[in-house]
């Protein structure tokens, strides 16, 4: 059952792509899903929920942090506060062993960084600035709901390579003759939307070290 509970803790805290899991890695249902299991669990798997959620986090700015050391560009109005996060990563990389080693991580707000593989971008959470739940005072972002105008985001080199792999992908869809006219145009208008995002990367993008002299 120990090892069942971990395995769930990791899955839930690091499954990309899913809306539950990206909710749940980001905090919403993470109470809400861990409350309802304790109560059937004689000591409940809030702490390793905590534990591999903060491991992902550690992992994204880690990932980063050696992106940023080989040369990759990040932009974006979140950038410089992403490539601050990143910088600390050194600290606390693989070290995460216990509940209040989590929650340091977890409560600090300038290592808010997470990856939001359907959007294609990095949060950089600040619930101040914070477009997805502007009436809520939650304190993680609602990925589900991200917002292309949001000050929080960041993208990087892989970031704008995946939007034009993406944009290519609906491009093709709209090229088949089946598709009818009118979705068609909806999947250029996408495409274009996404090769756009990308061209502002490669427009703005600097790199950590530009940025830090
Ligand atoms: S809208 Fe802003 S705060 Fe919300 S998920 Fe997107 S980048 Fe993060």
């Amino acid at each position: 059952m120990a090892r069942f509970r971990r395995s769930l803790a990791w899955h839930i805290a690091r499954r990309p792509g899913g809306l539950v899991a990206l909710a749940i890695q980001y905090g919403h249902l993470r109470t809400a899903v861990s409350a309802g299991y304790a109560s059937r669990s004689r000591d409940g798997i809030h702490e390793l929920l905590d534990l591999e959620t903060a491991r992902a986090t550690a992992d994204t700015l880690t990932a980063l942090h050696q992106d940023l050391a080989a040369g990759t560009g990040i932009s974006g109005p979140a950038a410089r506060r992403a490539i601050q996060a990143a910088a600390q990563a050194p600290a606390f990389a693989g070290s995460i062993r216990t509940p209040r080693q989590a929650r340091d991580i977890l409560d600090n707000p300038a290592l808010a960084v997470y990856d939001n593989p359907n959007s294609l971008l990095m949060c950089v959470y600040n619930r101040d600035r914070a477009l997805c739940h502007r009436a809520d005072t939650v304190d993680s972002p609602s990925l589900h709901r991200c917002q292309p105008s949001c000050a929080n985001i960041a993208r990087t080199d892989h970031h704008a390579q995946q939007l034009r792999q993406r944009a290519a992908v609906l491009e093709r869809q709209a090229d088949f003759e089946a598709v009818p006219g009118p979705l068609a145009e909806r999947l250029y208008r996408s495409s274009a939307r996404l090769r756009s995002q990308a061209d502002a990367h490669n427009r703005d993008r600097v790199t950590g070290c530009e940025n830090a002299s």
